[in-house]
């Protein structure tokens, strides 16, 4: 039976990539239908409890740029705010928040359930339904047939999943979940290339149970950092610390007298895991000279006895983990609510995937979060919104939404997934990016607010908002280009207090705040010079773009040089083997990426700048 309603887009799963792929498309005006297993566990997180971090918050700002929900629900459900790096520049400092697990999927579901244009239904997806090679529908469990233009799957860890805690095992999405079977067969008859990954989560703990007094604690920042554009911090909840702790010598003692009960040491495992999320089994094998390795723990809510020990992720059996957990300071007397555990999951080659995130073989079915072979809530959040405006503008047939490498995090992950694909849980870092200098969390507005808004994500509050600090921001620069003290100026004996040499000639406030010892905050209070700008956000921004825009310049330099080559083809048949000076190693990669550009070409791991010459050099002769 088919529903009376067809859709335009339709997403699958309700997870972090599944809500703002859904929220995206349905602020764009098509008409969206979230079919999701479970409308309870809509924005729930299956692992620690907590959003941001280094790369990871620039994401977030990205999202929140677009108008997406993450940091707006972030700003509602965070009890730990800090800003990591905070010493160090503007590019890698970044934003976290702990959160409390249930405020936060709160947030999320009343974001969802208030957004126009969007429809939710529950059931599990188990079919779709193609024809031509293009998708027109999705199947439930219950035979129910929904129609629609556009499918978006973010199904996360759930295809074919398998749960691991010692040598025991069984199927789930994860704990507490059913898994998707039906359709993972369904899209391994597809032509797709599918792969297994793994990941784990560590063991949850009675806070009742644990001795805080002999734990160092961590309070967040004061003044709390916020996360979203729109956002302020009297939107946050109470602010609890959370603690560290160390595992130690008897620790890994009972770590290793396991691990002839490890799945992933035993080979049942087969599925690779989160190089920078191991589990403390691989930690202590990797690193078998440290004694000690650091514990977060984390409460898991304002309201919950739960606490998330971040750093002890095991699939030991449950005997060890319960021994492993007692050998660490402060869980002596622990008691495990909920034991830790590995989940084995498919994925598919993002490298079958185009840069808007549908796939290459069937037109209209998108891809994104975890099955893309991400981890991580902010990089599944970033794939869905860009995979739900896809799914959008498709519908609409306008052009898709690509975002570049030197415009977005989400560009330079995207990018990264579809030209090189990943063998191992792709994560992001600031070091992904090559031009994190303007890539930075503070102005994620100012690069992508006005792109969102023409295609219709952001709305009319979010718009004049950032209109008003963009003004604030010029205005302010333009005075301080502006406005000069020369040595008899009445500010000039303050200034000259906070400056290493006095002022012996005329200077403008800019060149003033350029000097490394002065601030803009501090300039500002001078009485003739200041107050200033009150909003800090606005402030900060005139700050950077002063200090910092000697190197600005140069990275838009440098991307004007490469984009000049960025957008040249290379011919689809193109015979790599008969183009003199490359290497066996380089004919091999590029035969078998085929990059589509010669910036595609330039960003495949072991493909040297040499060999990009040797490419333009060809084509010279050739094209
Ligand atoms: P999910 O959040 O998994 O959401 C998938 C959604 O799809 C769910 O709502 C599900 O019910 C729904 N769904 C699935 N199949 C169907 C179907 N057939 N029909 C209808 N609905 C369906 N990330 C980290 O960054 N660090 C970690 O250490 C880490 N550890 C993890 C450990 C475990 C055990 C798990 C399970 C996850 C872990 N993650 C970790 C990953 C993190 O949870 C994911 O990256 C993130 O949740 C992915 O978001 P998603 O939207 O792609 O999928």
């Amino acid at each position: 039976m088919f529903y009376a309603e067809a859709f335009d887009v339709i997403v699958v799963g309700g997870g972090h990539a599944g809500t703002e792929a859904a929220l995206a498309a349905a602020r764009m005006g098509a008409n969206t239908l979230l079919l999701t297993h479970n409308i309870e566990t809509i924005g729930q997180m299956s692992c620690n409890p907590a959003i941001g971090g280094i790369g990871k918050g620039h994401l977030v700002k990205e999202i929140d740029a677009l108008g997406g929900a993450m940091a707006l629900a972030i700003d509602k459900g965070g009890i730990q705010f800090r800003t990591l790096n905070s010493s160090k520049g503007p590019a890698v400092r970044a934003t976290r928040a702990q959160a409390d697990r249930t405020l936060y999927k709160n947030a999320i579901r009343d974001i969802v359930e208030n957004q126009e244009n969007l429809t939710l239904f529950q059931q599990s997806v188990d079919d779709l339904i193609v024809e031509n090679d293009r998708v027109c529908g999705v199947v439930t469990q219950m035979g129910l047939k929904f129609s629609a233009k556009t499918v978006v799957l973010t199904v996360g860890t759930f295809l074919g999943g398998t749960i691991h805690i010692g040598l025991e095992n069984y199927r789930g999405g994860r704990a507490g979940d059913p898994p998707s079977i039906a359709l993972a067969d369904r899209l391994r008859a597809l032509p797709f290339r599918v792969d297994r990954l793994k990941t784990g989560t560590p063991a949850r703990l009675d806070a009742r149970s644990l001795d805080f007094s002999v734990m160092q604690p961590q309070p967040g920042d004061n003044p709390t950092p916020v996360f979203s554009f729109m956002g302020d911090r009297t939107m946050h909840p109470t602010q609890i610390p959370c603690y560290i702790t160390h595992t130690n010598e008897k620790t890994h003692d009972i770590i290793r007298g396991g691990l002839d009960r490890s799945p992933m040491f035993t080979g049942v495992i087969e599925g690779i895991g989160p190089r920078y999320c191991p589990s403390i089994e691989d930690k202590i094998t990797r690193f078998a000279d440290k004694s000690s390795h650091q514990i977060f723990v984390e409460p898991e809510g304002l309201n919950s006895i739960e606490v998330y020990p971040n750093g002890i992720s095991t699939s030991l059996p449950f005997d060890v983990q319960m021994n492993l957990v007692r050998s660490i300071k402060g869980f002596e007397n622990a008691h495990i609510v909920r034991p830790g555990y590995a989940i084995e999951y498919d994925f598919f080659d993002p490298r079958d995937l185009k840069q808007t995130l549908e796939t290459k073989f069937i037109e209209g079915l998108f891809f994104a979060g975890q099955i893309n072979g991400t981890t991580g809530y902010e990089e599944a959040g970033a794939q869905g919104l860009v995979a739900g405006a896809n799914a959008a503008l498709q519908v609409q047939q306008k052009d898709p939404l690509v975002l570049r490498r030197d415009q977005a995090y989400m560009g330079v992950l995207i990018d990264d997934l579809a030209t090189m694909g990943t063998k191992e849980p792709y994560r992001m870092f600031t070091s992904r990016a090559e031009y994190r200098l303007l890539l930075r969390e503070d102005n994620a507005d100012s690069r992508l607010t006005a792109m969102g808004r023409e295609i219709g994500l952001v709305d009319d509050a979010r718009w004049a908002k950032f209109n008003q600090k963009m003004e604030a921001v010029e205005s302010e620069l333009q005075r301080l280009r502006g406005q000069w003290i020369h040595p008899e100026h009445v500010a000039a004996p303050q200034l000259n207090t906070m400056l290493k040499n006095p002022v012996s000639r005329e200077h403008s406030l800019e060149e003033l705040i350029r000097r490394p010892e002065m601030t803009y905050s501090q300039l500002m209070e001078i009485e003739s010079v200041g107050p200033g700008l009150e909003d800090p956000i606005a402030s900060e921004q005139v700050e950077i773009q002063i200090k910092y825009a000697g190197y600005i310049a140069r990275q838009m330099d440098e991307i004007a040089k490469t984009q000049r080559h960025e957008n040249t083809l290379l011919p689809v048949d193109m015979d790599f083997s008969k183009i003199s000076g490359l290497s066996n190693e380089v004919v091999a990669k590029l035969t078998e990426a085929r990059p589509e550009t010669i910036g595609k070409a330039s960003r495949i791991s072991g493909i040297t700048p040499a060999a990009i010459s040797l490419l333009l050099v060809y084509l010279k002769k050739h094209g």
